[in-house]
């Protein structure tokens, strides 16, 4: 089923026309942020702490130290929510009131079980090293033994998701449209810079590629 079904969990409800529950919409925008807001509720306390994510089919991985409480309680089947955010412009509006911003969101909903078992735990670090840059993890010296005991994997099933995309000028009150204020959309973007050689780098050592010219890569 390439949608999610519309539920009270999932549905919006404010400018319902801008939301979207396919995966061909929700799915690029995981994948394109660098980073997700992980939501949880503890002994009645909701937290949201920010992670590194990455998404293979209907799983989200999430990775961190073993004491991790977000990842302690992520591997308990308790639910979580997900939010994905690309900002792409300020929308400058005649009045104050129609200012809004030009966005990307996804809203995910799933439990969270423990990968235990190594290969499934291998593939999870491969996809998160590969959501930062394409082409990395063949770059780099693999996990050790100790390396991969100290580190906990999370695999989030996605059971429900939500879109809610914004684009375009402002828009608003017909009446406004005379005044002579400016209004249009101030875009932005997400870009790199030009790398840093770390100070202890082997000489001859070059840039690799993905660190050049590309900075999403998804
Ligand atoms: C961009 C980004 C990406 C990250 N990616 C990862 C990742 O992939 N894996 C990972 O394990 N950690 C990641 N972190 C760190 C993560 O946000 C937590 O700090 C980390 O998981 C430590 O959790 P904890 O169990 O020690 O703290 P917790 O027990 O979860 O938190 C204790 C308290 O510390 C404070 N706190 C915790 N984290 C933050 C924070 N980030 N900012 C401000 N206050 C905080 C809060 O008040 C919280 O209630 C990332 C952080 C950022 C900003």
């Amino acid at each position: 089923m390439s949608s999610f079904s519309k539920t009270a969990r999932n549905r919006v409800k404010r400018l319902s026309k801008r939301a979207a529950y396919d995966r061909a919409v929700i799915y690029p925008i995981v994948d394109e942020a660098l980073i997700c807001h992980v939501g949880f509720v503890q002994d009645g306390q909701p937290l949201v702490i920010p992670m590194i994510h990455a998404r293979d089919g209907d799983t989200l991985y999430l990775h961190g130290a073993k004491a991790s409480r977000l990842l302690k309680h992520g591997q308990s089947d308790q639910p979580l929510c997900i939010t994905a955010t690309l900002l792409d412009g300020i929308v400058f509006a005649r009045s104050i009131f129609h200012h809004s911003m030009n966005y990307r969101s996804a809203v995910l909903f799933g439990c969270g079980r423990l990968v235990a078992a190594e290969p499934e735990k291998l593939r999870a670090l491969e996809v998160l090293a590969e959501h930062i840059a394409r082409g990395r993890w063949r770059d780099v010296r693999q996990p050790s033994r100790k390396e991969l005991n100290a580190t906990s994997v999370v695999a989030v099933s996605i059971e429900s998701a939500s879109a809610k995309v914004r684009s375009g000028p402002p828009l608003d009150d017909e009446e406004d449209y005379a005044l002579p204020i400016w209004a249009g959309v101030l875009p932005l973007e997400q870009r790199a810079l030009k790398a840093i050689d770390d100070p202890r780098l082997v000489e001859g050592v070059a840039v690799p590629e993905y660190a050049i010219h590309l900075f999403r890569l998804s």
